[in-house]
């Protein structure tokens, strides 16, 4: 599906961003690279800002037009960094990767169209395209960097195809995530704990039992925020455990010293 989709680049004046916009590119997962009239190319600072992405530059192919670049698309979205040169349909980087991913999908050969770094794309050129993408950026200060400009779109057209795919956008270590239902501590598991943390409490002064305060209310209400799991309980109980048996100690010291 990825491979529907083309990035377009119109009269690039720095080789550096060409460079720049296939490592985007590759990054994201997208291989099809058109270079429409590139001031110099190929050139060694594309290369080498293309860190590995060389591949997507000696594949890229290189055309006189606009047009021939659009060749066999159906679908096609030009950016650009001022919203509303003229009226058209426009849509925001998010709203135009689940529109690229739906239609590529379905088998559209689509093109994301980029412009010149000094003066953007012409109006005769936006003209061409279905879409107008505008990276919402501060209006006082709109234009990003072209190779920039490519990894907003295309990091958006990978998020919505993750999605689409129904793969993992993050993978969380089991540790972090929250506790299964079947992991959790039970009621009753937590009770013994409730009571293990009141002995202790008091067998360290901490909770005077004339003078409770609603301490343990405080923290049963604590910890029933937590979704604390059954291993979670068991270090909380080993950790009661020891400062039950270093309180002991630490009275039988006292009592020692008082002989
Ligand atoms: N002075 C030019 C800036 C061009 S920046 C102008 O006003 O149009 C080079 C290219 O990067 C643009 O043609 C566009 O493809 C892309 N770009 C830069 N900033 C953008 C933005 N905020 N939204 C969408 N595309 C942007």
């Amino acid at each position: 599906m990825l491979q529907n989709i083309r990035v377009v680049l119109v009269n690039t004046s720095h080789p550096g961003n060409i460079g720049g916009a296939a490592r985007a590119m590759k990054n994201m997962g997208l291989s099809r690279l058109v270079l429409v009239e590139p001031r110099i190319f190929p050139s060694h600072e594309a290369d080498a800002r293309a860190s590995g992405a060389t591949d997507i530059l000696e594949n890229a192919q290189v055309v006189a037009t606009l047009e021939e670049a659009l060749a066999g698309c159906t679908l096609v979205f030009g950016t650009s960094a001022r919203d509303r040169r003229i009226p058209w349909p426009l849509l925001d980087p998010r709203e135009s990767g689940l529109k690229v991913v739906e239609e590529a999908g379905q088998g559209a050969q689509i093109a994301l169209v980029f412009g010149r770094e000094d003066s953007g794309l012409t109006n005769d050129e936006l003209q061409r395209c279905h879409f107008h993408v505008h990276i919402p950026s501060d209006p006082e200060f709109s234009s990003l960097n072209l190779a920039t400009a490519v990894q907003v779109l295309t990091y958006e057209v990978r998020m919505s195809w993750l999605a689409a795919e129904g793969r993992p956008s993050k993978v969380e270590k089991d540790e972090v995530a929250s506790p299964r239902s079947d992991e959790l501590a039970t009621m009753d598991e937590l009770e013994r704990f409730y009571e293990h943390l009141q002995q202790t409490l008091v067998a360290i002064d901490f909770l005077d039992p004339e003078k409770p305060r609603h301490l343990m209310a405080r923290l049963r209400r604590l910890y029933g925020r937590s979704s604390v799991s059954r291993a979670e309980m068991n270090i909380l109980r080993g950790i009661l455990t020891e400062t039950q048996k270093a309180a002991r100690g630490e009275l039988i010291k006292r009592k020692n010293e008082d002989v």
